[in-house]
């Protein structure tokens, strides 16, 4: 059946040959790192639209309807409704069909795709299925711009196969951001049991993993999110506690690195350890995404007093070639600049 729908469908580069190129600001890393916080703070810079988490947009916004934070369900929102139009109702019956990411719960097919995207010699069946989810994910990110007009489009969802889908995209030019928590803190929050926002409606609570489960997962998003230094335009990196410490000195260097022009009064919505935020159309991402208001930046290091102490000596052992590597444990560790490494567009390491 994909077989033939292939011939309906113009490949993303043809579709796109003269489209105006769009800025994907990409945060890329594991989830309960701080993402949907730092969707928020860059998409309240001018011309900066903070989606979410555009990975699920197929499953938790075409197919399940779930609540965009404006508080329409997702095919109601101003701007995410009529992104689905111009998708076309096509994209309700192939949804199903070509989301590669569609189920991390099923882990065997989960692997097996996210591998996929990543060698060159994936089967033919499977080129096939990308391609076509590749052009309706080109659809989408032109949809977006040409409905908000953005410069900058924020996307959080942090997985480096959906960046490498993306990076292959005409036109889009992609600036990842790899974000970078703690292990222990990360491995201690995805053992909580937390209720999945956007759908009131149904008690679904978000994944949760124990703690050498949470540290295997951590090393290979961190692995892979190194690999977007090849793909993308930009690539920098940055520990959620610095910028959590100075998000103002942090989004500045972001800037500067991702060469977008920005003007001092793009980041008046920061103090120095504040944010003032508006209501936005973020689709899927932590609670978080639904506040508004002035939202005060703090670190969750709960994990310090409450994850046990075999634990804590599990995950670091397990994570710890990355631990180091990202300087957690350098004297002044905590106190380094954001960008621990950063790659130009000319290759040159900064
Ligand atoms: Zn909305």
């Amino acid at each position: 059946m994909l077989l033939t729908k292939t011939k309906t469908h113009p490949t993303a580069q043809q579709q796109n040959h003269n489209a105006p190129p769009i800025n994907v600001l990409y945060i890329a890393g594991l989830g309960r790192s701080g993402s949907t916080v730092l969707n928020r703070v860059l998409g309240e810079i001018d011309g900066f639209f903070p989606a979410g988490e555009i990975l699920h947009f197929f499953t938790r916004g075409i197919n399940n309807n779930e609540l965009c934070t404006c508080g329409e369900p997702v095919s109601d929102c101003e701007i995410w409704g009529k992104v689905i139009s111009q998708l076309g109702d096509r994209i309700y019956r192939l949804v199903p069909l070509i989301d590669p990411f569609r189920d991390g719960r099923q882990i065997g097919k989960y692997i097996f795709n996210v591998c996929s995207v990543f060698i060159p010699w994936r089967p033919k069946w499977f080129a096939k299925k990308l391609r076509i989810y590749r052009y309706f994910v080109s659809h989408i990110y032109h949809s977006l711009q040409s409905l908000t007009d953005c410069r900058v489009i924020v996307d959080s969802s942090k997985n480096a196969a959906y960046a490498q889908i993306l990076a292959d995209i005409p036109n889009v030019r992609l600036h990842v951001i790899h974000l970078i928590r703690d292990s222990r803190g990360v491995a201690f929050s995805l053992t909580k049991k937390r209720r999945r926002p956007g759908i009131p409606w149904r008690e679904e609570y978000m994944d949760q993993f124990k703690p050498f489960m949470g540290s295997l997962l951590w090393s290979a998003a961190n692995l892979l999110a190194e690999k977007l230094k090849k793909k993308a335009v930009h690539y920098t990196r940055i520990r959620y506690h610095d910028f959590v410490v100075n998000p103002h000195e942090v989004l500045q260097k972001i800037l500067y690195q991702m060469e977008i022009p920005f003007r001092p009064e793009d980041l008046s919505h920061l103090t120095e350890h504040t944010v003032q935020l508006k209501k936005r159309h973020i689709i899927s991402g932590n609670p978080s995404r639904s506040q508004n208001g002035q939202i005060k930046l703090t670190e969750d290091v709960e994990w310090k007093t409450k994850l046990s102490k075999r634990n804590k000596i599990v995950v670091t052992a397990l994570t710890f070639p990355f631990l180091y590597r990202y300087g957690f444990f350098s004297k002044s560790g905590q106190n380094e600049s954001c960008a621990a490494d950063s790659i130009s567009p000319n290759g040159k390491r900064e």
